[in-house]
């Protein structure tokens, strides 16, 4: 069958920009819908790209993963992977590079882009989606496929097909916020600052990080990059948060973008209580974080070693969304999967990350995976209960809350998406109808085969 099945993923961060790469690999004709005008999400908004390694320091990702990175790296926008000598590994790169290696990449395997389309409903017959209705420009499109992905963060496309889901109330659920980056920092300067004050430092919280913080700090200024948090409960902004110059937060977390540029990235403004899946909460957000990035830089330039002379560069895209929906799957990934780095037959990804929940204010639960190491993700994590030929992908797959708070970073939404895109792939070209009957160990023999982690790792 190959190329005359149609596959469509809704959403193109990193999930669905790996679930097209990977489906197109496997045979299928792909067209993505992004409401963006520009492809990438989160992926080119300028943050590291986390959950690609576990805290050992062993990769994680392959596949459209590694391609994306040798895209930037071609473009001269690849810094790697650093170790923030707290918890986890990042790999750090420009977001410039990684904007024009999403087009490539995507464009180099014949995916059609439908940019500045939103998913507004789901026709569903018989228990399979057949088309999306989408809200252009120039009026409404309605487009068919015989496959479907929702990579949308979301859950977008999976709650208009009636997919049962999760989300948190809107007191609950983790702040909102704007990331920004600055460049001329005197990285020398700003180096022997981290250096010498490991007291303001968040630092070695991972179970397999046996040195005292001033070691880590040590450890950092020997490496020459800046990817470490300023914490609240430091002097430096302790005191600032106290008198009200900078927004409560738990941390100014930083970590390197350009060495070209001597930029950083920085995390430093939250909203709470903010349903993201509402336009009118989402856009009323923007203005109050938009301050809180002016306050931060004031604070950067007059009290941080280092950013006198900085400029701002940029600011994320939009308003960065942390959580909102999580479909009901197959199966689920658990808190304690996540915790006690538990592996199982059916995994498709691995993922990482501590379970990284913000709170509003200056709270976050941060939660090692046990032994530094990693845990898999169950295919039915990304099966959706009710709807035959969906699969889902990214921040939004079948999980606890406090599990979806270690698998919705970027390294293991990539996982996913590749997974989610083999999957697809694979049902084309084997006529398969149901997610549920495609087989997982083929499955997994297939992503072995293109690079993906799903054994072999702690
Ligand atoms: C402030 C902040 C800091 C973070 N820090 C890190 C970090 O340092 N490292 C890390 O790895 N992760 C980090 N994360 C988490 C991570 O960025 C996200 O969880 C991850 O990018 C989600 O990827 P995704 O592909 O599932 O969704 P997204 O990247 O959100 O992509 C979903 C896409 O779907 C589109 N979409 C949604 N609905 C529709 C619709 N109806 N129709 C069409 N398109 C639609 C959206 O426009 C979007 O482009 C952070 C998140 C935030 C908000």
């Amino acid at each position: 069958m190959g190329r005359n099945r149609e596959v469509l993923v809704v959403g193109a961060g990193a999930a669905g920009v790996a679930a097209a790469m990977a489906a197109a690999d496997n045979g299928a004709a792909v067209t993505v819908v992004e409401a963006h005008p520009y492809p990438g999400g989160e992926l080119v908004g300028g943050l590291p790209i986390d959950g690609c390694l576990n805290a050992r320091g062993e990769w994680l990702v392959g596949g459209p993963a590694q391609a994306l990175f040798d895209g930037c790296r071609r473009r001269d926008g690849y810094i790697g992977p650093v170790f923030d000598w707290r918890l986890n590994w990042g790999v750090c790169l420009d977001p410039v590079a990684m904007r024009l290696a999403v087009v490539d990449e995507l464009a180099r395997r014949g995916v059609r882009l439908s940019l500045g389309s939103i998913a507004q409903s789901a026709e569903v017959t018989d228990g399979r989606l057949t088309s999306v209705e989408v809200a252009q420009r120039q009026g409404r499109a309605r487009l068919a496929a015989d496959l479907f992905i929702d990579a949308s963060g979301d859950a977008a496309l999976s709650a208009l097909a009636g997919v049962e889901c999760d989300q948190p109330a809107a007191d609950v659920l983790q702040p909102v916020s704007l990331t920004f980056r600055v460049a001329n920092v005197d990285l020398p300067a700003l180096m022997t600052f981290i250096r010498d004050h490991p007291e303001e430092l968040m630092l070695a919280e991972s179970p397999v990080i046996d040195q005292s913080p001033a070691e880590c700090a040590q450890a950092l200024y020997d490496s020459g990059l800046p990817f470490v948090p300023l914490s609240a409960r430091g002097r430096l902004l302790g005191a600032a948060i106290a008198s009200g110059a900078v927004a409560p937060c738990t941390a100014v977390f930083m970590w390197p973008t350009s060495r070209a540029r001597r930029e950083v990235g920085l995390n430093m403004t939250r909203l709470a209580g903010v349903d993201a899946t509402l336009n009118t909460a989402w856009s009323e957000a923007l203005p109050k974080l938009a301050a809180q990035v002016e306050q931060g830089v004031a604070f950067l330039k007059n009290k941080v070693p280092g950013f006198g002379q900085a400029v701002l560069s940029d600011t994320s895209y939009a308003v960065g969304v942390r959580e909102t929906r999580r479909i009901r799957g197959m199966a689920q990934l658990t808190d304690d999967a996540v915790k006690e780095a538990r592996h199982t037959a059916d995994g498709i990804a691995r993922g990482a990350h501590h379970i990284d929940l913000h709170g509003a204010g200056t709270a976050q639960t941060r939660i090692p995976v046990r032994g530094g190491g990693s845990y898999d993700i169950p295919y039915g994590c990304l099966v959706p209960v009710g709807v035959a030929n969906l699969l889902v992908a990214g921040r939004c797959i079948s999980s606890t809350r406090a599990a979806n708070g270690s698998c919705r970073v970027m390294g293991t939404c990539l996982a996913t998406g590749q997974a989610a895109g083999t999957a697809a792939g694979m049902m084309a070209e084997q006529g398969i109808r149901e997610a549920g009957g495609l087989e997982v160990q083929e499955l997994r023999e297939r992503l072995k085969g293109q690079g993906a982690v799903v054994e072999g790792v702690g």
